[in-house]
């Protein structure tokens, strides 16, 4: 099928937007805990004179804590490492890291399309980090039913093998994956059916194709399931007869079949 623009694949590359956010966020952490710190102290101590302590301790703490968790983040994003900890870190960054980033990036009136491709690119990476190696039968190719041709008569979201492999569509030829690799394939129609079939299928590694909202909310839905997220293309505009880079799905199997 024809590809138009790519939105932009987002596994194994730097996001150098991304790291330098969380070097801005590495020096920020540090001076909001201070001013934090100050200003209320200089009342705190009319009260008590421990009180400015203690509320160092605790807001030390706290900053201390964000800023060993962003110097780790950025160093497994830097060297593609996994540096002990991508997992709790996923989690971390999934439920606390991203939505603060999305919230700041809204205030700074920063593009939310590249925040959301740096989440995306940011959990790539992590899971990237682990370095994972699973049985071909265990990994779930999870798809978004408008990569089928819009007047195709068959019903593939029940069953994918279904499809009779016209080539009109990119499902042919990521049915061509499954027979090649052992993969098992699925076409959702939203976030209800993938937890379902997440549910159903109990896979060890998901490989997740949509577009930026659904991918994130995704990757959030199947925590603390590893999802490597792959931008769809959407040379029709969003939810029409979208496509995928077949290729990039196959580089990603390649990656983490265990052989
Ligand atoms: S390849 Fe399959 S899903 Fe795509 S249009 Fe043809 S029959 Fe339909």
């Amino acid at each position: 099928m024809a590809k138009g623009p790519t939105a932009g694949v987002t596994t194994g590359q730097k996001d150098h937007f991304l790291l330098v956010l969380l070097l801005v966020f590495l020096l920020v952490v540090p001076l909001a805990a201070f001013i934090f710190w100050y200003f209320p102290s200089v009342g705190l101590v009319n009260i008590h004179p421990a009180l400015p302590w203690i509320a160092g301790v605790v807001i030390g703490s706290i900053a201390l804590f964000l800023v060993l968790g962003t110097g780790l983040l950025f160093l497994t994003l830097l060297s593609g490492r996994d540096l002990f900890l991508s997992d709790c870190m996923r989690r971390v960054v999934i439920k606390y890291f991203f939505p603060a980033i999305l919230g700041a990036g809204r205030l700074l009136r920063l593009n939310t399309e590249r925040l959301q491709h740096s989440f995306i690119s940011l959990n790539n990476q992590l899971v990237e980090a682990a370095d994972m190696k699973v049985p071909a039968e265990k990994i779930l190719v999870l798809l978004p039913h408008c990569l089928q041709m819009s007047d195709c008569p068959v019903k593939i979201t029940e069953d994918v093998h279904r499809c009779r492999r016209c080539g009109k569509c990119d499902i042919m030829e990521l049915l061509g994956l499954h027979d090649e690799k052992g993969v098992d394939l699925a076409v959702v129609t939203g976030g209800t059916l993938a937890r379902k079939i997440l549910k159903e299928k109990r896979p060890e590694l998901i490989i997740a194709v949509a577009c930026e909202r659904d991918l994130i909310s995704g990757i959030c839905d199947a925590w603390p399931l590893p999802v490597l997220g792959l931008l769809n293309e959407r040379p029709h505009g969003p939810c029409f007869n979208t496509g995928v880079r077949v290729e990039a799905v196959k580089e990603l199997l390649e990656k983490h079949i265990q052989v």
